[in-house]
């Protein structure tokens, strides 16, 4: 039998047992597994989605690790490119980056998880060397784009051959896969080994404050190991020579945390660093009270939408859903939305067109279907956080029905 995962039984930045486990979301099949209609006759592997808080780090993590074959596969269909919300960060973060460090061409930038190669794509404008790091059959349309791309997991390995073949690295990006690796401080290492003497480690990842305060729990899911706060962060880069000298939350995937980091002492740190530690402190990150209200909060949502959802379905009328993201699965398998309920996904992109999502089996079909009389009366939003680019454009397209938004407080939108 093949290997899919193992439990965590001990904190993956400070190794404490202390671990508090404060909100299940019952097992679920990995939320990117979009099948083929024949697929949908095999039986699923489901995995635990239950997620902890490290009494001693205070790092929030899942209970168990799926096999990453298992999840960035040769067929994994997440693109960034479709997102234009990614597209418009990744121009900012590179523009920005470009100038603060005064990058050229003798500079090397490398990006960990580099999808599609979008965010490298900015720094070729400055002419600064580039080098993407993807696993998954994505690196193609990098490779096709002339982006040079290794399609390979980063580690402390890789990072030696890198060196060996393009230098040291003065940037290195990782942007939403930072809390996707487990063996986290092998990336650590591996990155402090690759990074120039003043070279800069740039991480964005979903912020657990934005997921604790706006409801999101259905960012939770397998390829999610850990939800950061900052202060776990500095610990975890304190334990490799490395410190955080600067932070900022930005608005990308419902709230998201950028982190600079660097060797020990090679950039001045920023007040910002101070204040999000005080903002968190204030906030309750660091506390166990915060998470068993958050438990009972995710609760309440999940009852709130189901009755909105049965009350639209007892009155005779049909809801489809808007957009066919990871996260979409996490909520329709933990609220147990399935096919009597939905009729169908609309989705604008085609990646995922004619497949069925996993573990409710609810059809991804093309967005003008929407539009089609007679349109069904509700539709509810999976993709919620780009909410306020999404309706109005359905909107402007044609669409007469009214949305649902699932989080925080489940409600019905004209
Ligand atoms: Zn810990």
């Amino acid at each position: 039998m093949k290997e899919s995962g193992k439990i965590v039984e001990r904190c993956q930045i400070c190794d404490s047992n202390r671990l508090y486990p404060f909100l299940s979301l019952g097992h679920q099949p990995p939320s990117d597994a979009f099948l083929e209609k024949e697929q949908q006759k095999k039986e699923e592997t489901y995995y635990p989605l239950d997620v902890h808080f490290c009494e001693d780090c205070n790092l929030v993590q899942l209970g168990y690790v799926v096999n990453p074959k298992e999840l960035f596969y040769e067929g994994y269909s997440y693109n960034t490119k479709t997102s234009g919300e990614l597209v418009a960060n990744f121009a900012n973060l590179t523009a920005n980056l470009i100038k603060r460090f005064n990058l050229t061409h003798d500079d090397l930038a490398v990006d960990i998880g580099s999808n599609d190669g979008t965010l490298l794509d900015g720094f070729l404008k400055s002419n600064v060397r580039i080098l993407g790091i993807e696993p998954t059959g994505v690196a193609r349309l990098a490779l096709e784009k002339n982006i040079p791309t290794l399609k390979k997991f980063f580690n402390k390995e890789l990072a030696g051959e890198i060196i060996q073949q393009y230098g040291p690295a003065k940037i290195i990006t990782a942007t939403n896969v930072f809390a996707h690796i487990d063996g986290i401080h092998g990336i650590v290492e591996g990155i402090e080994k690759l990074l120039t003497e003043d070279g800069v480690f740039i991480s964005e990842s979903h912020y657990l404050l934005d997921l604790i305060e706006k409801m999101e729990y259905d960012s939770i899911y397998h390829e999610h190991l850990r939800y950061y706060s900052l202060k776990p962060l500095i610990k975890l880069f304190e334990m490799h020579g490395m410190e955080v000298f600067d932070v900022e939350r930005i608005t990308t995937h419902g709230g998201s945390l950028r982190v600079y980091s660097c060797k020990m002492g090679a950039h001045p740190i920023s007040d910002n660093v101070r204040k999000i530690i005080e903002l968190e402190e204030k906030f309750g990150l660091y506390s166990r009270e915060t998470f068993t209200k958050y438990r009972e909060s995710v609760n309440k949502s999940r009852e709130g939408l189901m009755k909105i959802l049965n009350d639209i379905k007892n009155g005779g009328n049909r809801i489809i859903g808007i957009g066919a993201p990871a996260k979409g699965n996490t909520l329709l398998n933990y609220c147990h939305i399935n096919n009597d309920i939905l009729d169908y996904l609309a989705e604008k992109s085609d990646l995922k067109r004619g497949l069925f999502s996993p573990g409710m089996h609810i059809e991804v079909v093309d967005e003008k279907n929407l539009f089609e009389e007679p349109q069904p009366p509700y539709a509810l939003v999976l993709a919620w956080n780009l909410k306020d680019i999404i309706i109005p454009k359905l909107k402007e397209k044609g669409f007469k029905g009214k949305f649902i938004i699932p989080v925080p407080t489940p409600h019905i939108v004209s």
